[in-house]
């Protein structure tokens, strides 16, 4: 481009200082034919140096008017060309050159304006994209976890069942038998108290199992959440184990009814209190919080139980809701208060997770729906 545009100017120079060495020549021709007296290389050298000053008077005014605007416009193309989308170039004249250089700027400055939203967009595109690929990788997370717990559930269900009966002789025949025990046998019938204890102990994870695994059937009715916390509350506060733990309580009142068994979903709740509490080593702050919220057009109900406790290591969050997983030491934990838990809540259309539980404390989110219809 720019070699054809110096040609063009070159042809041009070419062409006026041929014709104004031609003028030059025929004015001397005119002039000599005029006056024969004068010397003819006086006349030449003159002639000549006319011609000369005037051609160089020429070259200047072509190069400020043609050849430099149009290097300027050349070198403003190429660099545009190479993607310096600041490139302008400052040609005030008013001819076509001028207005070439306005034409230039003006799709200089249109092309930075798309590069500008083509990036824009190419940005909100890349965030939209990480933004789904973590809510799938969510989502199936919570399927495997989901899948995993069922058949454990459907496991467990088995074993609980087969447990119940065998549970129920023992505990009716060693009361049977401490009836026929002599008065005398002490030393028997402590023993056989031991026994019924621990067939008690059973009889409870096996109920606990049920419960996990859905197969206890449930009283629904329309329950007031807020009240069946502030109710919870009431009842752990006067045992040994909350007295040093104070209770931070944000019940939102605005929140929906729920249609739930409220024996169960009180059960959830003290499940959580007393993880809380073993985790706080009986001495800290549980927050309990009630807020309603929106998913897609329907309503729920958010509950959240935060503790002060030294939260759930990393390495476990993914197992704490299976059942039979514990960290509490032997005797003192089953490793079925959040299983069932999560039973209970899956069975309510809800749902129940960890939001955050490394360091500063566990923070267990419940979520359940309104019932429809309900007081909003
Ligand atoms: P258990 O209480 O019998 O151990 P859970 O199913 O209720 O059974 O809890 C499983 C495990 O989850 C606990 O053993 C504990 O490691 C962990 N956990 C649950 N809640 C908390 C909490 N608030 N703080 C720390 N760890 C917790």
């Amino acid at each position: 481009m720019r070699k054809k545009l110096n040609s063009i100017t070159g042809k041009l120079i070419l062409t006026i200082g041929s014709m104004m060495l031609i003028a030059g020549f025929f004015f001397a021709y005119v002039f000599i034919t005029q006056n024969p007296e004068v010397d003819i290389w006086t006349v030449l050298f003159y002639g000549g140096f006319f011609v000369a000053v005037i051609s160089v008077i020429l070259c200047l005014i072509l190069y400020y008017i043609v050849t430099r605007p149009l290097s300027m416009l050349t070198e403003g193309m190429n660099k545009l060309s190479m993607g310096d989308m600041e490139q302008r170039i400052h040609i005030a004249s008013k001819d076509e050159i001028g207005l070439l250089a306005g034409s230039f700027n003006s799709m200089a400055e249109e092309l930075k304006e798309y590069k500008e939203k083509m990036e824009n967009w190419t940005k909100s595109l890349e965030d939209e994209v990480q933004k789904k690929t973590a809510e799938i990788v969510r989502a199936q997370e919570q399927l495997i976890n989901a899948e995993k717990l069922a058949s454990l559930g459907r496991m467990a269900a088995g074993v609980a069942h087969e447990l119940n009966s065998p549970l129920t002789g023992i505990v009716t025949f060693a009361y049977l038998m401490i009836k026929r025990m002599p008065k005398e046998n002490t030393q028997d019938i402590e023993d056989l108290k031991v026994i019924i204890d621990q067939a008690e102990r059973c009889s409870r994870i096996v109920r606990g199992l049920l419960g996990f695994s859905r197969k206890t059937a449930s009283e629904k009715a329309r329950v007031n959440i807020n009240l069946l916390i502030e109710n919870t509350l009431s009842m752990v506060r006067n045992q040994a184990k909350f007295h040093n733990i104070a209770f931070d309580v944000d019940l939102d009142k605005s929140v929906p009814e729920v249609t739930a068994d409220p024996n169960q979903i009180q059960q959830v709740f003290l499940n959580l209190l007393i993880n809380s509490a073993d985790a706080m080593e009986e001495n800290g702050t549980v927050k309990i919080a009630s807020r309603p919220t929106e998913e897609d057009g329907n309503k729920f109900i958010e509950l959240e139980f935060a503790d002060t406790g030294p939260g759930i290591p990393e390495d476990i969050t993914g197992r704490i809701f299976e059942p039979f997983f514990t960290t509490k030491p032997a005797g003192k934990g089953t490793g079925l208060g959040l299983s069932v838990s999560y039973g209970i809540i899956k069975k309510h259309g809800g749902q129940i997770f960890l939001k955050s539980g490394i360091g500063g404390g566990a923070n267990f989110i419940i979520r359940l729906p309104a019932t429809k219809g309900g007081n909003d």
